[in-house]
Parts: structure tokens; sequence; C-alpha cells
């Protein structure tokens, strides 16, 4: 099947094609500058950035792919979570082109979008396989019985999520929105035993394991202190070693939990998705430890990684295959749409 993927859950406007698992063409617009200034991301300037770059962006979309609206078998949107205004411009816009054009339109969950792009890189998922989201939002391990009917939520973070931690580090080391990939940069240059930084969350409060639940909110703060004490006692702060540090911790957190959830699920594949696996020391990271591991990690090149209209379409085909049902016209946005639930 063809599918039209269309993607306004954040500061991204973006549309592609995908047919089977080859994608066709993949447009990309980003309103992320004009946030840059307000350390964050604007509800209502994003909002207005949609409807003014979704037409083009669709237009292209098709245009790249050879297409004409007629030419795809279904529609896919995400349908949440993400900002309330924002997804309702993509929501809007999907279903007046849908029922102009008398397709389907599919309603999908954005983050299962992130794990299904894997497809257009490895091919269709194994039956039962685990997979690690992170992104600016999430940060969960989930098992994957069927991407087009079926995940459960292996564990979670119980406070923030791996890109939101990144970022609020970033921003007290003063590099501008979103911090995530300045962090990175520095990281390499740095000594990832420099700074002590506790590795996110091993017991609960209760003192019963979470085997596969994350905690980022403590390593923040761990990080932000130690900072601000080097700045009280008037001594430099080594920028580059703080940031190696913290995405050593981080990295390392994130592979050792998802690889102990693939022995315990007997899963030979862990499949990774989500805006933060652009970060180079998680990549390497979960693939040096999938080696130890014997776990294939299959982790998408950047430009899938990061939020994009590819994902959408994408698990648009997997439930055009499952013969899952199409949304009604008359769905609703859910800004915090639960992960287990597909489509809508
Ligand atoms: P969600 O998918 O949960 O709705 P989102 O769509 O806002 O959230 P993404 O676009 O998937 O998030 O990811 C953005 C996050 O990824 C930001 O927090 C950003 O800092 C982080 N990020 C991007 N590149 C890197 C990198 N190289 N290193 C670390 N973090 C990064
Ligand atoms: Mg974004
Ligand atoms: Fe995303």
């Amino acid at each position: 099947p063809v599918v039209l993927g269309i993607e306004s859950t954040c500061d991204e406007t973006a549309a592609a094609v995908v047919r089977g698992r080859t994608l066709l063409s993949n447009v990309v617009a980003s309103s992320m500058d004009e946030h840059a200034r307000y350390g964050g991301v604007i509800p209502e300037i994003a909002s207005r950035a949609h409807a003014e770059a979704f037409v083009p962006v669709v237009s292209k979309a098709l245009s790249d792919a050879n297409m004409e609206l007629d030419d795809v078998d279904a529609i896919a949107v995400s349908a949440g979570p993400g900002l309330a205004g924002c997804l309702a411009v993509g929501v809007s816009g999907a279903k007046a082109l849908a029922w102009a054009s008398g397709k389907p339109i599919y309603g999908i969950n954005h983050v299962i979008g992130h794990i299904a792009v894997t497809q257009l890189q490895f091919g269709p998922f194994p039956k039962d396989t685990l997979a690690l989201i992170v992104s600016g939002g999430h940060t969960s391990l989930l098992h994957v019985a069927d991407v087009a009917r079926h995940v459960d939520v292996v564990g979670t973070t119980l406070d923030d999520a791996a890109g939101e931690c990144f970022d609020k580090v970033a921003r007290l080391l003063g590099f501008p929105y979103p911090g995530g990939p300045h962090i990175d940069r520095h990281a390499r240059l740095g000594n990832p035993d420099a700074i002590n930084v506790p590795q996110g969350l091993t017991k609960g409060k209760s003192g019963k394991e979470h085997p596969y639940d994350f905690s980022f909110s403590g390593v923040k703060t761990a990080v932000a202190r130690w900072v601000e004490a080097e700045r009280a006692a008037g001594r430099p702060v080594p920028v580059d070693d703080v940031c190696a540090s913290l995405a050593s911790s981080v990295a390392g957190v994130l592979a050792d939990k998802a690889m102990h959830a693939c022995e315990q699920y007997g899963s030979k594949t862990l499949i990774v998705g989500g805006g933060f696996t652009a970060n180079s020391q998680l990549r390497s990271e979960l693939i040096m430890s999938g080696r130890r591991h014997d776990v294939e990690v299959r982790i998408p090149e950047l430009r899938l990684c990061t939020d994009n209209g590819a994902m959408v379409a994408m698990l648009g085909v997997n439930l055009v295959e499952a013969g899952v049902r199409p949304s009604s016209l008359d769905f609703a946005i859910d800004s915090a749409m639960p992960m287990d639930v597909i489509s809508v």
C-alpha cells in the first residue's frame, strides 16, 4: 500500500509518502529557529507555523513522490501525543484531504511511529520484539507483539525524559534550545569519568525494584548542584567533562536496562527510536552492548530519528496491511495519548 503521512505534534510540519517499506518522499519544515530565543517551543508560534507550512509541505511530499492525492491508498496523521494546537492543525488538514478525496484516514500515535520508522531501513519487525523509545517527551521500553495491533509498556520514566534532562542541563550551561545536540558535541571532547553522575533509578522509592523504569530528574539535579558549587567556588566549569559525564551516565543506564529487558523477554532484536537516539553517545553505547549481549540493535539514520512524516506513513502502511479499521472522520486529538494506543 501507498500511504501519505502527516506530522505536526510539536515544531516540525512534515509529510512523506511510503510505499510498502520504500520511502518515496520526505519533507520537513521546522519552526525551531523561531523558538530558540524563548528557550523552548512556544505553542502559539508553532501552531501558526503549521498552518502556514501545511499545504506547501504536503504538496511537495506528493510531487517529490510523483503522485497526486488520488494515487495514495490512505492518509495517516499523528493524533497525539503532542501540543494540542499543533495537533489540531495537522489533523484538521489531514481530515480535509481525506474528506475531499474519499481516502481512508488513520489517526496514529506519534511515539509508535518513532518505532515503526525503522522498518524503512531494516525491514519488517520480528514477531515479539523489544523497543526503546527515547525522545524529548518520552523514555520507555515497549514490548511490541504486533506494531499494528498490540504494544505494551515494559518500563517508563517516572519523571523527566532523557531529552528533557539534556535540554535542562544545556540551559544551565548556557546553550540555546534545543540543547541536546550541544551536549552531544561537547561530550565528544570531554572525559566521561571526570564527574560522578548518578545512574538514574536503580531502586524504587519503597525500596522495591523497578527493573525497567527510568528516572532522570535526579541526574539533572546532581549535575546542576555540581556546576553551581564549582561556580560558587569561583572555579571555571569544565563544560566538556560535564557533558561527557552526563552523556555517559544517561547512555549507560538506557543501554543496560534495554539489554536486561531483551534478555528477560528473550528478544534478539532491540528497535530504537525517538529524537534523542540521534545522540552519538547513546548510539555507540547501544551498539557495543548489543554486541556483548548478542542483540541486533536497529537504530535509524539521523534524519529518521527526529520528527518526520515517514514515521507516520510507515505506521499507516502497517495498519493498512494488518486490515485495521480506519479512524472515523470525527476522531479527536489526544495530547496525552497513552503509549499502548496505536491508532484511534
Ligand atoms: P516526543 O516524540 O516524545 O513527542 P519530541 O517529538 O519533541 O518528543 P523528538 O523531536 O523526538 O522529541 O526529540 C527531540 C529531543 O531530542 C530534544 O530533547 C533534543 O534535545 C534531543 N536531541 C536531538 N538530537 C540530540 C543529540 N544529538 N543528543 C542529545 N539529544 C538530542
Ligand atoms: Mg522537534
Ligand atoms: Fe517525536
